[in-house]
């Protein structure tokens, strides 16, 4: 029998997820294998030429089937990197993206001191920046308490919880105070967009977290309505959008009386990101 190492499992492996057209096999198969031999993603590539032992590689070969019929590979493993730390996820959350990343990188371009993250489902957004930036304190909401859990998990895995403060709210129902960041991902996939998603997403993500069941731009008019108020005089909102919601939520936000907006693509070059401004004197 040949000698079963992890480069040739992952070449078995990337080569059967591409024969039933999943769109990333190499690196899924990486993902995978990672998890079974129970190391970082990151550090896979010093351990190519191992050889695989038996328990690890039929983890693997479970993990593949389980993949086989499109569960989502962060699903599979129970978290996924984003902005460099390991987040836990479950059905409670949507699997962070790293198109959000483009968010944390524009949060991070400016300095801030009190953040206030509108649904924050596995809490990556919120937890990212307070982790990078260790002198911040920060907000959390989420209409689900489940999510709220598994925020609580991560914050504490990444030594943020004493920064922190998790509150059950639907947008800024349950929220005082003023931040100079606020920001947010909410559900923006319209009702009708709904059947074009990809089975990884339809099906698996939570629909609450996805979509708001209309035309995909209500939880920006709640966004847009509140934020002057809750924003401190210059402080910033940065929200994720769909490809095409860019021009629609600009306006929404010029309309408030919110400045400086922009909208940011993402490295795939599709617009991703929307910011705006609180002026200095202006609006409440
Ligand atoms: N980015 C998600 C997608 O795959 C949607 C997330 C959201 O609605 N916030 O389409």
């Amino acid at each position: 029998m040949t000698r079963r190492t992890v480069q040739t499992e992952l070449a078995f492996g990337a080569d059967s997820l591409r024969n039933i057209g999943i769109e990333t096999p190499e690196r899924d198969a990486r993902r995978l294998m990672a998890a079974a031999l129970g190391i970082p993603p990151d550090r896979l590539a010093l351990h190519l030429r191992d050889e695989i032992d038996d328990d690890a590689f039929y983890r693997y070969l479970g993990f593949l089937e389980e993949r086989w019929t499109r569960e989502p590979v962060a699903r599979i493993v129970g978290g996924r990197l984003f902005w460099g730390r390991w987040f836990h996820i479950s059905e409670a959350v949507l699997d962070p993206r790293p198109e959000t990343e483009t968010l944390i990188e524009l949060a991070l371009s400016e300095p801030f001191s009190e953040l206030l993250d509108l649904g924050t489902g596995s809490g990556c957004i919120a937890i990212s920046l307070l982790a990078e930036r260790g002198e911040a304190i920060g907000i959390a909401t989420d209409l689900s308490e489940s999510a709220l859990e598994i925020a609580r998990w991560n914050a504490r895995e990444h030594g943020v919880e004493q920064r922190v403060a998790f509150e059950t709210s639907d947008w800024f129902a349950g929220v005082g105070g003023r931040y100079d960041l606020i920001v947010s991902n909410p559900p923006y996939i319209a009702a009708e967009e709904m059947d074009c998603l990809a089975p990884e997403v339809r099906d698996h993500d939570p629909h609450l977290a996805l979509t708001d069941g209309a035309d995909g731009l209500t939880a920006y008019r709640a966004i847009a309505a509140g934020a002057p108020a809750y924003l401190t005089p210059g402080g910033r909102l940065l929200v994720e959008i769909g490809y095409r919601q860019g021009p629609a939520v600009a306006q929404l936000f010029k309309a408030a009386g919110l400045e400086d907006v922009a909208v940011h693509p993402d490295l795939d070059g599709r617009d991703r990101v929307v910011s705006a401004r609180r002026g200095q004197t202006g609006v409440s």
